[in-house]
């Protein structure tokens, strides 16, 4: 996996494109728990899941039928009087942040793959190109050296695409903007 951190760096990333920012705070805590709540699943190691299974780690929930499904019940539960363009959009937000967690697990280069069409096919899938250091389970091997070459590695190809995806959005509204007062 990568880190957390980076799957919600990722989550408050997208809102920009989504412009979900405008609806609250409300959208991006929902939108930062779609995109880290596949790991969840780690807890299954606790109870004897292996990690190759269904509900393995890296298995369904970071599936896009798992994301299509949470992001639908999170709509219909937080958006529910709210108008369907905005509901439409909340939902597409949320379904990105939660794919955008499996993109990112098929580009690290530890682990087993992503089941990134289960539960219709269980089969694990990597991209080719696999620049992300694996991101270590427990929270306490981050302040190890190794922590530390995930978290450089991190920044570099999640953190700072993530700043410059902001930052083209927000040149693109501006030059936007500027053409409509013309
Ligand atoms: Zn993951």
């Amino acid at each position: 996996m990568a880190s957390a951190f980076s799957h919600a760096v990722v989550a408050v990333a997208l809102s920009k494109g989504f412009r979900i920012e405008k609806t609250g705070i409300r959208s991006f805590l929902l939108g930062i728990f779609c995109a880290i709540a596949p790991d969840l699943d780690v807890i299954g190691f606790r109870y004897g899941v292996q990690y190759g299974d269904v509900w393995g780690h890296r298995g369904i929930t970071h599936s896009l039928f798992f994301s299509a499904g949470l992001s639908l019940i999170l709509t219909l539960l937080f958006y529910f009087r709210s108008p369907a363009t905005l509901m439409s959009r909340a939902f597409l937000y949320l379904f990105a942040c939660g794919s955008s967690h499996g993109l990112l697990d098929a580009l690290t280069n530890g682990g087993l793959g992503v089941a990134f069409f289960s539960p219709f096919n269980t089969a694990r899938y990597f991209f080719g190109f696999r620049p992300i250091a694996v991101s270590p389970i427990g929270v306490h091997q981050f302040f190890t050296e190794r922590g530390a070459q995930v978290l450089i590695s991190e920044f570099k190809w999640i953190w700072l695409p993530s700043l410059v995806f902001v930052a083209a959005v927000s040149l693109f509204e501006r030059l936007l903007c500027r053409k409509r007062k013309d």
